[in-house]
This record gives structure tokens, C-alpha cells and sequence, in this order.
């Protein structure tokens, strides 16, 4: 039989995907070509000098297709940990569980009244519909008290950008949104409501964090997967594509997980209108913090979410309660980790040492460490991420419109997290699905379920 060639590009969870699909459909013709040396991409995981693990940013795995669940039992078997959620977040010398506004009886009185009110505001003002970005968005769904104390601060340190610079249309699933019966019912009675989400429940991998479920989904065809090969140039008249080692290749359908700013940039013939397009998509990188201490900490708490500027930190994960295997030899009794992640903007370059130590003290300001934990910390790990949030701007949808069926119409499939750079469709599960889905697409002629989701 004449099969098309099919070259990926990065051994991220979208092109093991779309590699898994290929091997079970033994499906011969394709490479995997990945720039690094190691596979996983933003869900791969680093082990430090001091024998603590690390993930880039807090994974959590909880999945939307049955497919991506019996891959990951197929990849961890039963080495792998069941976790419920826990989660919180500071606000001043306040904890209240997530979601926020689910949980305001936990803040003093008179943050209470004003995030009461708001929300009586915005919910008798009808719904959203009509806000035409995301900060109003928030105004309309949430109320101006719940806006001013969690949502604007928060998401501004996550996205970096200012928020009416942001579409609406990307939240899905994602915000918990506002029943103003309940909300006000759980201040007045009292009563906890946390289990809100699609991530209540999740799943980690006992060993090696998470980049152990795409470590070994490349062991199944390792002589595929050809790892220090920076894709540099495509030439999509000749299907042609160049490696920064002068090295390259031929295909006949190419399926990129490279951000597709950058893949447009090494477009031989890419025109204005494409380049153009490119430049309207946003990003911002992510800057990791990891703290190993000798110290035990037994908590059933998962992550802190911060909104107050004073700490840079959007959120720290009590990484050592995902497995113990993520402290060195496992020893929980003796060793546990803090994983803090901090945004920043692609025009900045952040002052590790001085993001730390502010990270630190805001970690005991919030109680999370003590004063006499300093002298604890026996890892101080960093990991500067770039590519980390694709930004739903407002020119986001435009600029994808224009360049997807372009690339489409030259057997380009631009696919996964910076591939599609569709923040709602941006994890794990959806990114191993677009993978999936790309190559039943290019077999079979399948709809792409997952990428052409609105
Ligand atoms: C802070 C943070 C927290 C997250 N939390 C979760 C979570 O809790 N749960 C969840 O499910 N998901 C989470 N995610 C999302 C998850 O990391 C992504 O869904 C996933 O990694 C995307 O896979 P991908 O293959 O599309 O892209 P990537 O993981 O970015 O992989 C792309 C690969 O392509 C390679 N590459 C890029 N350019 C080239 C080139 N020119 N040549 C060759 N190779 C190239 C890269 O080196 C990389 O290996 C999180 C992401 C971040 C950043």
C-alpha cells in the first residue's frame, strides 16, 4: 500500500498523541521529531540535583474522553495515586476553599457585604451576554465586590495582560460562574461548597510525576522518536522541512505542536496577510519556583491559589502530597516540596533570587512555612517555561481564521496547545485527543471532534 508520509513535530502530549494512534493503528510511514532531549513537553517532568521531581507548573490529570483515561491506565497501570481535590485561596489573612465566590463566608464581614452586593447587582441585571470582553464579562457574571477582591487580581497575575484585552468567548468549563441563591445561602447557612469542577477528582502518576505517562508512551516506538531535532525552516511547496543540525526530511501530511507563531516564521512564501496574522497572537512564559525542604508537611491540601500582589506566585502546589516519589527515596517522613508558579510577560526577564525570596516570604505570611523553615530548604529549584498561557485575546479567533485553513490547504496540521492556541482547549486530555484526531483525520477523513470544538 502507498501511505502518506506523516512527520510530527514535538513529542509533547499532541504529537505522542497522534504518535499512540499511529503505532495502534500500525500505521508504518511517520517520524516524530522533537527539538529538546527529552519527551513530555510542558507535561514532562525534571528530577533536581537534590533527587526532588518537578513538573512545569502544577498537572493535575482529569480528562473529558475515555479515550485519554484507558491510555493512561495503559500508560501507569496501577502506579498512580487518586487524589481529591483541595484547594484554596488566600486573600489577605484569609483562606477561603475554591471556588471563591462559592465560599465568602470565609472573608471579613465587610468583603462579605461588598461581594454580596455585587452580585445581587449583577445578577438582577440579567446575564453576560452582553459584555464584550473578559473583564466585563466578570463585572456582568460576578458583580463588582467579587471582581475587585479575587477575580481582577487573580487572573491578572495569571494572563499578564490587562483583562479587557481579553475575549469571553474561551471560558467554557473553566470559571465557576455565579447562583446567586446558593452563594448567598452559603454565607448564611453557613455551609462549605468546594466540589465544584471539572478537576474535583484527579489522577497522579506515583513515580516520576507527570512526564512518566509520556515517557513511557514513547518507549512503545522509540526507533520513531528522534529527540535533538529543532525544526528551523518548512518549505510547504516541496514539503520540505530543515533541522538546526542542517539535517531534514520530506512529508506528505506534517502535524506541528511547534506555537504556531513560530511555525508561520519558518514558512518559506508565508505571505504578509499569514505574517501578519501570526503577530496577533499572545503569549506569556511561566517562571517555576520549587521548594525542597526537610521537613515533613502532612496536609490533605493540593494548591493555594494567591491574588494578592505582594506574593508573585499565581499558585503553590503541595507537590509532595501528589506522590511521595516526588521527594528524594520517597521519604515524606523526612522531605516534602512547594511548586510556585509565577506569569510573566514575554517582554520581561524575571529576577529569580528576587522572585524567590518574595515568594518565600509570602509563603510564611500565608502560613504555609514558618520563619525557621528557611533554614529548611535544602532545594531551591527554578525553571524558566516559555510558551506557557496562549492568551485569548480579542484578535485571537480572527488571526486563527486566517491561518489554520491556510496551513490546512498545504497538509499542515497545527495542532495542540501553542498548535491550535486555544487556551480552552489547552490540556493534556484535549491535547493528546488533537493529536489522536489529526491522524484519524488524515486516514480516514474523521472529523477533528476536540479542535473544531467551539
Ligand atoms: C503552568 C501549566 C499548568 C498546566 N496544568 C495542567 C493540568 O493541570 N492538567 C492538564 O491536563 N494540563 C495542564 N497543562 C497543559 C499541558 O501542559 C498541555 O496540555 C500540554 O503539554 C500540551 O501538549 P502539546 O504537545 O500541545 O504542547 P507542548 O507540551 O508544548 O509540547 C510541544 C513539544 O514540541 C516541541 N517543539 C516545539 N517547537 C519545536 C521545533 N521547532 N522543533 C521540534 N520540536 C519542537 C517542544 O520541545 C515540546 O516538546 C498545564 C500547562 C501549563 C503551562
Amino acid at each position: 500500500m502507498n501511505q502518506k508520509k506523516i512527520v510530527i513535530i514535538g513529542a509533547g502530549p499532541t504529537g505522542l498523541g497522534a504518535a499512540y494512534r499511529l503505532h495502534e493503528l500500525k500505521y508504518d510511514n511517520w517520524m516524530l521529531y522533537e527539538a529538546t532531549d527529552y519527551v513530555g513537553g510542558h507535561a514532562s517532568s525534571h528530577v533536581d540535583a537534590h533527587g526532588f521531581v518537578w513538573d512545569e507548573g502544577g498537572h493535575v490529570i482529569f480528562s473529558h474522553y475515555p479515550y485519554f483515561d484507558k491510555l493512561v491506565d495503559d500508560m501507569l497501570g496501577e502506579a498512580e495515586n487518586q487524589l481529591i481535590r483541595e484547594s484554596w485561596i488566600v486573600k489577605g489573612e484569609s483562606w477561603v476553599p475554591y471556588p471563591f465566590q462559592n465560599n465568602l463566608r470565609y472573608l471579613p464581614k465587610e468583603i462579605q457585604v461588598s461581594c454580596l452586593l455585587g452580585a445581587a447587582k449583577a445578577a438582577a441585571n440579567g446575564n453576560a451576554k452582553a459584555a464584550e470582553n473578559f473583564r466585563d464579562w466578570i463585572l456582568a457574571t460576578f458583580g463588582d465586590g467579587i471582581a475587585e477582591a479575587f477575580m481582577f487580581p487573580y487572573n491578572f497575575k495569571v494572563w499578564t495582560t490587562p483583562l479587557e484585552e481579553m475575549a469571553k468567548s474561551w471560558m467554557a468549563e473553566r470559571v465557576a460562574v455565579v447562583d446567586f441563591k446558593r452563594l448567598l445561602e452559603n454565607v448564611l447557612y453557613e455551609r462549605d461548597d468546594a466540589g465544584w469542577g471539572p478537576n474535583s477528582k484527579f489522577r497522579f502518576p506515583l513515580h516520576g510525576g507527570t512526564g512518566e505517562i509520556y515517557r513511557n508512551m514513547a518507549k512503545r516506538f522509540p526507533e520513531k522518536v528522534i529527540t535533538g531535532k529543532k525544526l528551523t525552516a518548512v518549505d510547504p511547496a516541496a514539503r520540505r522541512i530543515s533541522f538546526a543540525d542542517g539535517s531534514g526530511d520530506t512529508y506528505d501530511v506534517l502535524i506541528s505542536t511547534s506555537p504556531l507563531d513560530l511555525l508561520i516564521g519558518m514558512m518559506k512564501g508565508a505571505d504578509g496577510k499569514l505574517r501578519e496574522a501570526a503577530a496577533n497572537l499572545h503569549h506569556n512564559n511561566l517562571l517555576v519556583l520549587g521548594l525542597g525542604l526537610e521537613k515533613k508537611i502532612e496536609t490533605g491540601k493540593c494548591w493555594i491559589y494567591f491574588a494578592d500582589p505582594e506574593i508573585p506566585c499565581y499558585r503553590a502546589t503541595y507537590f509532595s502530597h501528589y506522590s511521595a516519589f516526588n521527594v528524594p527515596n520517597g521519604d515524606t517522613e523526612r522531605y516534602s516540596s512547594l511548586m510556585c508558579e509565577v506569569s510573566f510577560r514575554v517582554e520581561e526577564t524575571p529576577n529569580i533570587e528576587q522572585l524567590l525570596e518574595r515568594t518565600i516570604a509570602g509563603l510564611i505570611r500565608a502560613g504555609m512555612l514558618e520563619e525557621a523553615d528557611r533554614n529548611r530548604i535544602v532545594s531551591r529549584y527554578h525553571r524558566v517555561v516559555p510558551y506557557s498561557y496562549p492568551i485569548p485575546t480579542l484578535g485571537r479567533d480572527q488571526a486563527l481564521s486566517v491561518l489554520q485553513p491556510a496551513l490546512l490547504e498545504k497538509g499542515i496540521y497545527s495542532r495542540g496547545r501553542f498548535g491550535a492556541w486555544r487556551y480552552e482547549i489547552g490540556n493534556m486530555d484535549h491535547s493528546v485527543m488533537m493529536g489522536v484526531e489529526a491522524v484519524n483525520n488524515v486516514l480516514t477523513g474523521a472529523e477533528e471532534a476536540v479542535f473544531r470544538s467551539a
